[in-house]
């Protein structure tokens, strides 16, 4: 074969959460009892689509026009559907012209790292969701340009070391934001979000923002979206129904853009993405049909409501329960459906145990020294955890947590 069909840049692609499935099967062969925490799946982690939007669906799926191609943005009446919705809050107000479907968010992410010079950078937190960041750095040839979330904070990007970052980093163009976050839990203020607008405004970068936890904001937080807040500052949301219908397998997301009119370089970017969108056709018709029929039905918000209570109670439990254990701190999260637990210095030691009741036994397994990424669940022990790489950060996944030990 000819040497030139390998891109050098992607022999340094990693990708943790579905990575790390090759040595949870050798775990498994060696007969440890696995449990895959690996991934954000409500359905997996046995949530169940209403009845009602699963008829929803299945009387969408018997009209002719889901088996065929829709535009290549989307369908029509959906993206209008989701502009009103949009344009119903006070803030940045954006036409059926303003948004993209992709086939999830994980296509969106592709995309829109992808369609950048290389030379482009777009800064993004850490420890968060590993998607952006693998795209990001596999596009740019080079390693994640990152700004820390501060855990004595609230987990809130650190603004100063996010300032600085991209202050005398030109190469930044772009503030990566996910808010609801993954897998912090926390869910952004709008005084917050008004000073990163600031910095993005001061330093003429757009922002990206990740909202597709946006309907999952519990313990009495209010989700403040991207538009709200953007002002003339150009931004990007990327939302979906992956989480919420839930309807992951439904591979469905789309972004919206704000202020595109107002510079003509992220004009030219995000005309761009649509027209390398062509080359795909389009994204899935289906799931596009029942979003205004969904979502435009009251029985949404209540089956929202319910899931909301479920990880009120579980967010409080695991907050209650994990900071009992000595050298353990875990944030209450109020959004999505993780949380980022951190360990004291010293603590986290290969194959440790941390004891805190009978019941209760957090076990750091023999292979993390060997991946350095980890999202196992060792269920002879108990627990629960999923290690972010080198951060030390275990993401606990709320459910699995609080089902195993308090009946949730
Ligand atoms: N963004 C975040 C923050 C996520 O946690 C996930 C999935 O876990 C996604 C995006 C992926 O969304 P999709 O299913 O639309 O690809």
């Amino acid at each position: 074969m000819r040497n030139n069909i390998v891109n050098k840049g992607t022999e340094e692609l990693s990708y943790e959460i579905r990575g790390i499935v090759a040595v949870a099967e050798k775990a498994r062969e060696l007969g440890k009892n696995i449990i895959w925490e690996n991934i954000g799946d409500p359905i997996a982690k046995g949530e169940q689509m209403p009845e009602w939007i699963k008829e929803i669906v299945s009387e969408s799926a018997l009209e002719n026009k889901t088996y065929g191609y829709c535009p290549t943005q989307g369908l029509l009446e959906t993206r209008e559907f989701l502009a009103e919705l949009n344009n119903s809050k006070n803030g940045a107000q954006i036409t059926s012209n303003d948004m993209i479907f992709f086939n999830g968010l994980g296509d969106a992410i592709t995309n829109i790292y992808g369609l950048m010079k290389k030379e482009c950078r777009v800064i993004g937190p850490t420890p968060a969701y590993s998607t952006h960041s693998s795209a990001e750095g596999l596009y740019s040839n080079s390693s994640p340009v990152m700004y820390e979330l501060d855990k004595n904070n609230l987990w809130y990007p650190d603004l100063d070391d996010l300032e600085n970052k991209v202050k005398y980093n030109p190469s930044v163009s772009g503030i990566l934001l996910i808010n609801p976050g993954n897998p912090t839990g926390a869910v952004y203020s709008k005084k917050l979000l008004n000073d990163i607008v600031d910095i993005a405004n001061e330093y003429d970068v757009f922002i990206l923002c990740d909202e597709i936890y946006q309907n999952l904001v519990y313990n009495g937080k209010k989700h403040v979206s991207l538009s709200e807040v953007i002002d003339d500052v150009c931004g990007i949301s990327m939302k979906g129904i992956s989480k919420d219908l839930p309807w992951p397998g439904s591979r469905c997301g789309w972004t919206e853009f704000y202020n595109k009119e107002k510079d003509p370089v992220f004009k030219k970017y995000v005309e761009n993405i649509g027209k390398f969108k062509m080359i795909e056709v389009c994204s899935t018709t289906l799931p596009q049909t029942i979003i205004p029929k969904v979502m435009g039905d009251k029985r949404f918000e209540k089956s929202l409501d319910e899931r909301k209570k479920y990880y009120e109670k579980a967010s409080n439990y695991a907050y209650k329960t994990l900071n009992k254990i000595e050298g353990v701190s875990l944030n209450l999260t109020n959004g999505a459906f993780y949380g980022a637990l951190t360990f004291d210095d010293g603590v986290l030691n290969n194959n440790q145990h941390l004891k805190m009741d009978k019941e209760l036994e957090v076990y750091i397994m023999g292979v993390l020294e060997q991946c350095g990424h980890h999202s196992l669940v060792e269920k002879d022990k108990r627990f629960v955890y999923n290690l972010l790489g080198a951060s030390g950060i275990c993401m606990v996944p709320l459910t699995s947590f609080c089902s195993k030990h308090n009946g949730l």
